[in-house]
C-alpha cells in the first residue's frame, strides 16, 4: 500500500506496567483494520538473551513463536489481536544485541576499532528494528521499547530511536509516549507533573514525543489535555486518554474513540478511513453477553501470578465467546492439592486443565487432580507437563506401575514413562535448547483430536525436553489410553486420549499460543463445550435425584 515502511516507536514513562503492549496491539489492530499491513516488535532492555530461562514469577509466561523463539508475553497479545504470526525478529533483548555485536567483534568485523555502545550497540538496535521493515511484508512496524524512559538500560534504545527518527525523516517515524496521570484521591485531582517530567527526560535524550497516551483511572477533562499539550509540545488532539478498561479487548475501540489511529496516520502522511472492526465487535458482544457460565479449574504451581498462564487464560476468553458462555477460571495451587482434599477442591468444577510447568514442585498434586477427574468423568485438558502427568497417573493407577514417573522428577525411576528425548541427552546448556516451535502432528481416526481439528495434519508449538516414552506405548494403549496424535517423522506421541472417558485429552504441545480473537483454538472451544455439556448433564442428574 505504501512505498516506504513507516515506523512507530512506543516508549513508556513514569512507571512500568502501564500496558504498552496492549496499546501497541490495539493501535496495530486499528491500522490493520484499515488495510495497512502492520506488525509489532518488542525490544526488551534486559541482559538475558531471551526470556526462556526466566522464572514465570519474574517475567510471566514465556511465549513461543512458530519459529521456536522464546519471547516476551506481549508477543502473545500481538498475535491474539492481529491474527498474524510473529517470529524471533519480533522480540529482541539487550542480551541478544550484545551477543551479536560481540560475535561480530570475534569474527573481526570491526577490525581495529574500539567497540562501543555508540555506535556499535545502537547500530545493531537500528538494524534489528529495520529487519521487519525491510522484509517488504509490512507497511507499518510498531516497535515497543520495554522498560521506562530514564532507566540506565533504556538509554541505548532511546538513542537508537533518536537516530532513526532523524534518518528516516518526518512522516516516516513517530514516537508515542505512554505515561501515567495519577489521581490523588485526597485532593480529588488528576496530576500531570509526572508526565511533564517524563516527556522532559525523553527530550533530554533528543527525542520529542509526537503523541501522548495517558493511562488514567478517571476521564481527562479538556483543560487538562490542553495543559499537557502545552507543556509537552504536542497538539491537543495528540493527547490520548487511555482509561482503565474492564477487558483488554475493549482497548482498540477506546483508542478509536480517542482518534489515536487518525493522529498516527496523519503524522505518517497516510490516508485514514473507518476501520472495519465487524468481526472484532462480534467477538466482543459474545464475550460480554454470555448465556451461561462454566467453571474450569486451572491446576498449576505459578497460580499466584496471573501472567504466568496468560495465553491459557486468553484462550479461555476466546473459546468462551465462541460458545457464548463465560468461562470462570478457578486457579488451584497444585502444591496444596492432595488425595484427601481433591474432592473438596475439584468436585464442583465442570472441567479441569492441568498446566504446563517444570520441575518437581507440585507434581503430585497435578497427578491427584488427574486421578480425580478421570474417576469422575470431568472433562480434562492436560497441556505439556499436564499431559505428562496424565500419562504417569494412568501408568500408576491403571497399569499398576506404582513407580511410574518422568525422569525429570526421578532420574532413577524403574518406570520412566516420560523420558528425556534422545537428542536432549547430550545437551547441557539450559537456554534455547528445548524442543521448541511448530512441529507437525498427524491425527488418528476416530479421536477427539481428529474431530476437533477436522483435518489430518496439524502444526502446533512446543516447549519441552521430555517425551512420552514409546517403550510403554503398547502397554498404555492396551490398557485404554490411546495415542491419537503422532509426529510423522519421529513417531513421538503428541496427543493422548481416553476414549472411555467423557472428554479426556492431553497434548504435548501448547495449543494456547495459537488461540486468537478471530481464530479461537478448536481444542479450547471443544473443551469448553464439553464442560458445558458436563454441567448440563450433572444438573439434570441432580434434578432427577431430587
Ligand atoms: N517439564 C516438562 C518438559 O520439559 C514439561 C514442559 C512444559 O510443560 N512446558 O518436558
Amino acid at each position: 500500500m505504501t512505498t516506504t515502511t513507516k515506523y512507530i516507536f512506543v516508549t513508556g514513562g513514569v512507571t512500568s506496567s502501564l500496558g504498552k503492549g496492549i496499546i501497541a496491539a490495539s493501535l496495530a489492530k486499528l491500522l490493520q483494520a484499515q488495510g495497512y499491513r502492520t506488525t509489532i516488535q518488542k525490544l526488551d532492555p534486559y541482559i538475558n538473551v531471551d526470556p526462556g530461562t526466566l522464572n514465570p514469577y519474574e517475567h510471566g509466561e514465556c511465549y513461543v513463536t512458530d519459529d521456536g523463539a522464546e519471547t516476551d508475553l506481549d508477543l502473545g497479545h500481538y498475535e491474539r489481536f492481529l491474527n498474524v504470526p510473529t517470529s524471533q525478529s519480533n522480540n529482541v533483548t539487550t542480551g541478544r544485541i550484545y551477543q551479536s555485536v560481540i560475535e561480530k567483534e570475534r569474527r573481526g568485523e570491526f577490525l581495529g576499532k574500539t567497540v562501543q555502545v555508540i555506535p556499535h550497540i545502537t547500530d545493531e538496535i537500528k538494524h534489528r528494528v529495520q529487519i521487519l521493515g525491510k522484509s517488504g511484508d509490512y507497511d507499518i512496524v510498531i516497535t515497543e521499547i520495554g522498560g521506562t524512559v530514564g532507566d540506565i538500560e533504556s538509554l541505548p534504545y532511546v538513542e537508537a530511536v533518536r537516530q532513526l527518527k532523524w534518518e528516516l525523516g518526518e512522516n516516516n517515524a513517530i514516537v508515542i509516549h505512554l505515561t501515567l496521570i495519577p489521581y490523588l484521591s485526597a485532593a480529588g485531582e488528576l496530576k500531570t507533573k509526572p508526565t511533564q517530567h517524563s516527556v522532559k527526560t525523553l527530550m533530554e535524550s533528543g527525542v520529542m514525543a509526537d503523541i501522548l497516551v495517558c493511562r488514567t483511572e478517571h476521564e481527562l477533562p479538556e483543560d487538562l489535555r490542553d495543559k499537557l499539550a502545552k507543556f509537552c509540545n504536542v497538539r491537543p488532539e495528540a493527547v490520548i486518554q487511555s482509561i482503565d478498561a474492564s477487558t483488554i479487548y475493549d482497548v482498540p475501540n477506546l483508542m478509536l474513540d480517542e482518534g489515536l489511529d487518525k493522529v498516527v496516520l496523519k503524522k505518517l502522511a497516510l490516508d485514514s478511513s473507518q476501520p472495519d472492526l465487524t468481526q472484532w465487535n462480534q467477538f466482543l458482544s459474545r464475550h460480554k453477553n454470555p448465556s451461561g457460565e462454566v467453571t474450569i479449574g486451572l491446576i498449576g504451581k505459578y497460580v499466584e501470578l496471573q501472567d504466568s498462564y496468560k495465553s491459557i487464560l486468553e484462550a479461555f476468553i476466546h473459546a468462551g465467546a465462541e460458545n457464548e458462555v463465560k468461562v470462570k477460571v478457578e486457579s488451584i495451587h497444585s502444591e496444596y492439592l492432595t488425595a484427601r482434599n481433591a474432592s473438596k477442591k475439584l468436585k464442583h468444577l465442570h472441567g479441569v486443565l492441568v498446566a504446563p510447568g517444570f520441575g518437581e514442585r507440585g507434581i503430585e498434586g497435578k497427578i491427584e487432580a488427574v486421578k480425580y477427574v478421570r474417576g469422575h468423568n470431568i472433562p480434562f485438558l492436560g497441556i505439556c507437563l499436564g499431559m505428562q502427568m496424565a500419562v504417569i497417573e494412568y501408568s500408576r493407577n491403571v497399569l499398576g506401575l506404582k513407580e511410574a514417573n518422568s525422569t525429570e522428577m526421578d532420574e532413577q525411576t524403574s518406570h520412566p514413562v516420560i523420558d528425556l528425548m534422545e537428542s536432549q541427552k547430550t545437551i547441557t546448556d539450559k537456554g534455547g535448547t528445548m524442543r521448541l516451535g511448530a512441529w507437525d502432528c498427524e491425527l488418528v481416526d476416530d479421536s477427539i483430536a481428529k474431530d476437533v481439528y477436522q483435518t489430518t495434519t496439524i502444526k502446533e508449538r512446543h516447549r519441552h525436553r521430555y517425551e512420552f516414552n514409546n517403550d510403554y506405548k503398547q502397554q498404555i494403549e492396551d490398557a485404554g489410553m490411546k495415542a491419537t496424535g503422532l509426529n510423522p517423522e519421529t513417531g513421538l506421541v503428541e496427543i493422548v486420549e481416553i476414549p472411555e472417558h467423557n472428554w479426556f485429552v492431553g497434548v504435548q504441545y501448547h495449543p494456547e499460543y495459537k488461540s486468537t480473537v478471530s481464530n479461537p483454538h478448536p481444542l479450547f472451544v471443544s473443551f469448553v463445550k464439553a464442560a458445558l455439556n458436563f454441567k448440563t448433564d450433572s444438573n439434570s442428574v441432580s434434578m432427577a435425584q431430587n
